[in-house]
């Protein structure tokens, strides 16, 4: 599933190729992925891209006129850009495509489900993609801020952080390799963990995504281009009863809510020793 470290990527690369390009033509296969009927969204076709922004786990393209294209590949897909010399193979698949006046084009393609959506001017407030809390790669988002996320609820660390209203962008991937460099349990509750966690944890997740960012993103997603990531050296995650590359240990799956968590049992012990 692309999180943070892909659809940055992805979000740079469309913002570098797309900026000032006009959309020609619009079609869309998959109705349902869409917020609005399909004829009310083909008013994106004749406008300009104004600009592209990675936010979290969207994509905003935002087009004259105020009006915002909103991209999420959901639990996985591809955002793929056609320069006019390469254009899709005929009969691929793809959920929506948006032909430019230059003749390159670009698809959206979910694997599972994703969205298409379109919002104009002051409705982006009241989408989930206006809703979104800071990117923890901000440099203006301090250990101080992450310290106000966390005192005010009780609930566990890990679904705290996976909730895109309070951070934007981290995902089930990324989530065991933060925790474990910041050496805290899964299901701790948010308000209990120590000012030195909290410092722990804010550096985690800035050099636990970084390390992604700086190879590309992950081994199994592509970007733009169809170019695989390289990133497939996990610290924990998916290494179910493998050494922990800090003590040895044994690397345990365990149940946290509906999901599940990789952890070193002992440099994640929960805060009362069980
Ligand atoms: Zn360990």
């Amino acid at each position: 599933m692309p999180e943070l470290p892909e659809i940055l990527r992805i979000g740079r690369q469309m913002k570098e190729v797309l900026r000032g390009a006009t959309i020609s033509a619009a079609a869309i296969y998959q109705p349902k992925c869409l917020n609005v009927p399909v004829e009310e969204f083909l008013c994106v076709q004749g406008r300009r891209i104004v600009d592209v922004e990675p936010r979290g786990k969207w994509i905003m393209v935002s087009l004259e006129g105020d009006l915002t294209l909103l991209l999420n590949l959901g639990m996985g897909g591809e955002l793929r850009y056609h320069p006019p010399s390469q254009p899709p193979a005929e009969g691929s698949a793809c959920q929506a495509r948006f032909d430019l006046a230059d003749g390159a084009c670009f698809t959206v393609r979910f694997f599972w489900f994703g969205y298409v959506h379109l919002v104009s001017g002051a409705a982006l407030a009241n989408h989930q993609a206006g809703q979104l809390g800071p990117s923890p790669l901000d440099d203006a988002f301090t250990a101080d801020d992450l310290r106000k996320l966390v005192r005010c609820t009780r609930r566990s660390i890990k679904s705290l952080i996976q909730d895109q209203r309070v951070l934007a962008g981290i995902g089930n991937a990324y989530i065991h390799d933060i925790l474990f460099l910041a050496r805290i349990h899964p299901t701790t509750p948010a308000n209990t963990l120590t000012d030195a966690q909290v410092n722990r944890l804010h550096t985690a997740m800035r050099e636990g995504l970084q390390r992604v960012i700086d190879r590309g993103g992950l081994k199994w997603e592509t970007d733009l281009f169809g170019n695989n990531g390289e990133y497939d050296a996990f610290l924990v995650g998916y290494r179910k009863d493998q050494p922990c590359p800090a003590c040895g240990a044994a690397i345990q799956v365990i149940k946290t809510g509906s999901t599940r968590t990789y952890i070193c049992p002992y440099c994640q012990p929960f805060p009362d020793g069980k």
